[in-house]
């Protein structure tokens, strides 16, 4: 269905649904498209109206999705810390030091989590010692 903002030739101006676009033309071509103010059959497509109407539509739509998007990856987010602090010990800026320990066997393994500088964490890498780079997000609570 398309909604047509049409216009007789008395300046009326009014709005019909139609199938499509190859109806619209039928009726208009065969005179069965009327204004309801006047009877005209002289019935034309309104300019602009219906395209600029759509056009709005369309952006708040693209601008509603891409804010959906954002807040399920931040529940995602919220979810994987949630799940950390419950899982692991906080180590905070000891992070590196106690993966290295626990990855030479110096202390009990068990998950961590923490602080790294990027620094610390290229050295990790470097040294092969697993961990996770998960997105720092602010405390809500803080
Ligand atoms: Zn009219």
């Amino acid at each position: 269905m398309i909604l047509y903002q049409l216009a007789c030739t008395n300046a009326h101006q009014f709005e019909a649904w139609f199938r499509d676009i190859a109806t619209y033309d039928a009726q208009s071509a065969a005179g069965d498209v009327m204004c309801p103010f006047c009877g005209s059959t002289g019935v034309t497509k309104a300019p602009m109206a219906p395209n600029v109407a759509t056009g709005a539509h369309k952006d708040a739509t693209a601008e509603t999705r891409t804010r959906e998007v954002a807040e399920q990856i931040m529940r995602a987010v919220h979810r994987l810390h949630r799940h950390m602090e419950e899982n692991s010990e906080y180590v905070g800026d000891r992070f590196a030091e106690e993966a290295r320990r626990i990855h030479f066997g110096e202390t009990e393994e068990r998950d961590i989590y923490g602080e790294a500088t990027g620094q610390e964490a290229t050295e990790l890498d470097e040294e092969g010692i697993e961990f996770q780079r998960i997105p720092w997000i602010p405390r809500r609570n803080s």
